[in-house]
């Protein structure tokens, strides 16, 4: 496959509504661009606020039968999807690398496999959620049943746009909710392919619909539809804050995964080997377009310069190249806008007072310069700095200096964010005393990054609320009902004749 076709047997470019792929209401079309060389891969149809309407009210209608299915009826469509998935690895990998610039290495290994760990886990969850018996008062029976929401509405960015589908559908088809979801305009072609698979394994008409699009449109939309009960979001906080304000009308249930600045701690006594790797991996993977980079690497005064002289080596080692060649371990950033917004900040970071360490720059090379590429960039500066509060969002590290564990737990804490943080070091009891007072919704202790379908995965603070994974992604996609049943016929004492 040379690039997706339009509309072809082979890929699907249109919208998924109620079991149909379908063109938009308008008929407008969105361009789908190659970051490796700006060529444009394919047009998708565009929904418009009217394809939302549709795609909900397809899905009301589907709601009631999918949450009346047997649960382990819905896990085992999920577990068939996660088959799917694993046969189809290959091309799904390359159609990431495509429309991502995710070296294709990552899309094989990590991409497309978390995303089948994920559809296995929910699959295997849908009829483990169990409700509870209540101890109350003397002659009642108080049970509490987990329901569906009804439908639910997904929007997701562009950064890991396969498997982060996966983590809002697992949890909410598992737990009898029909999904209308929005891929980002940028990176929509692993999600339209997933709609086919789906398709393919007995997913019914309407459980899942796709409404690809721009977010002040359909995104919008989404939040702000009285018909659905609840928004998952994943991506920036400003887009976080309009999905709540849109969300007033019906109230309804909103979770928000939205941006970070994580911090990634180095104690004098750490292993610098392993820091070193960890710390590499946990900012310049994905081209740091991940919201639990480690993009403030927080370093001992005593071991930074050992540290800076292994971790610039190894930034400058990294190969840059073509996502669709193995060799390549950094592929170019997502977009065109992105880029230019990710080199904005080396010169913000100068104008501070910052030391660029290495990088800052276009790669040179005229086989990346049609490229949105940028050099691995380190870049030393102080707490209070642009560069150490904002979320820069590419290969872009900053690099801060303490002396005491106090110092270092003040930088770490120091921004609005809190996803995910890390800190390296020998010392057992510091570790677990540290990571309790970090403000993070995950910490990381000897590694970074590390993400598993069964643990929780969200933050605190302007980095959002609500869980994805694990039985907390259950929670939050139902809702208890309590039931009262009066066992023993008791008659309340207050009007007793
Ligand atoms: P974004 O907020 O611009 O867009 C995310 C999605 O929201 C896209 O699908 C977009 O079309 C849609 N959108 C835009 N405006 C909207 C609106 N007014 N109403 C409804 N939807 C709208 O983010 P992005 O640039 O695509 O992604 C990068 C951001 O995502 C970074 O801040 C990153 O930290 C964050 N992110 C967070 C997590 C997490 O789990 N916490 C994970 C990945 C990315």
């Amino acid at each position: 496959m040379a690039a997706p076709h339009r509309g072809s047997d082979v890929f699907e470019t249109r919208l998924l509504i109620d079991g149909q792929w379908q063109a938009g209401v308008r008929g407008e079309r969105i361009p789908v661009l190659n970051p490796f060389d700006g060529s444009q891969l394919c047009e998708i149809e565009a929904a418009t606020e009217e394809d939302v309407d549709l795609a909900v009210a397809a899905a009301e209608r589907a709601a009631p039968a999918w949450a009346a299915r047997a649960a382990h009826e819905r896990g085992l469509l999920l577990l068939r999807l996660a088959d799917r998935i694993e046969q189809e690895r290959e091309a799904l990998a390359r159609l990431e690398a495509l429309d991502t610039g995710h070296p294709i290495r990552d899309c094989l290994n990590l991409d497309v496999p978390r995303t089948v760990l994920c559809f296995r886990y929910f699959g295997g969850m849908a009829d483990k959620l169990e409700g509870s018996v209540v101890p109350v008062d003397a002659g009642f029976l108080n049970y509490v049943d987990r329901e569906p929401i009804g439908v639910v509405g997904t929007i997701v960015p562009w950064n890991f746009p396969l498997m982060f589908t996966s983590w809002k559908l697992g949890p909410a088809l598992a737990a009898g909710n029909t999904v209308v979801m929005k891929p980002s305009e940028i990176t929509p072609l692993s999600t339209l392919r997933l709609g086919q698979l789906m398709q393919e394994v007995g997913f019914p008409p309407g459980v899942i619909n796709i409404v690809p699009g721009y977010g002040h449109s359909v995104g919008q939309r989404i939040a702000e539809h009285p018909g659905i009960g609840k928004v998952a979001f994943t991506g920036s906080t400003a887009t976080g804050r309009k999905i709540v304000e849109a969300s007033k009308g019906n109230l309804k249930k909103v979770q928000l995964e939205l941006g970070g600045k994580g911090p990634n701690i180095v104690f004098a006594d750490a292993n610098l080997a392993a820091a070193v790797g960890g710390a590499a991996f946990a900012i310049f993977h994905n081209q740091g377009q991940a919201c639990i980079a480690g993009s403030r690497l927080i370093l001992h005064e005593d071991i930074a310069d050992a540290f800076l002289e292994k971790f610039l080596a190894l930034a400058r080692s990294i190969v840059l190249g073509d996502p669709l060649d193995p060799a390549t371990e950094m592929g170019p950033l997502t977009s065109r806008l992105h880029q230019e917004r990710v080199l904005s900040f080396v010169e913000i970071a100068k104008a501070e007072g910052g030391q660029v360490l290495t990088g800052g720059k276009r790669p040179a090379g005229d086989h990346l310069a049609k490229g949105c590429f940028l050099e691995p960039t380190v870049v030393l500066a102080k707490p209070s700095d642009r560069v150490a509060q904002e979320e820069v969002f590419g290969p872009f590290v900053t690099v801060l200096k303490f002396r005491t564990d106090e110092e270092a737990l003040e930088i770490a804490n120091g921004t609005d964010y809190g996803l995910g943080a890390g800190l390296w070091t020998q010392d057992i009891t510091r570790a677990h005393r540290l990571a309790k007072r970090l403000h993070a919704g995950m910490v990381w202790i000897n590694c970074y990054k590390r993400v598993h379908p069964a643990s929780p995965f969200g933050g605190v603070g302007q980095s959002g609320y609500g869980r994805e994974m694990g039985f907390e992604a259950m929670r939050e996609y139902t809702v208890p009902k309590s039931v009262w049943v009066n066992v023993e016929a008791v008659i309340p004492p207050f009007y007793k004749r």
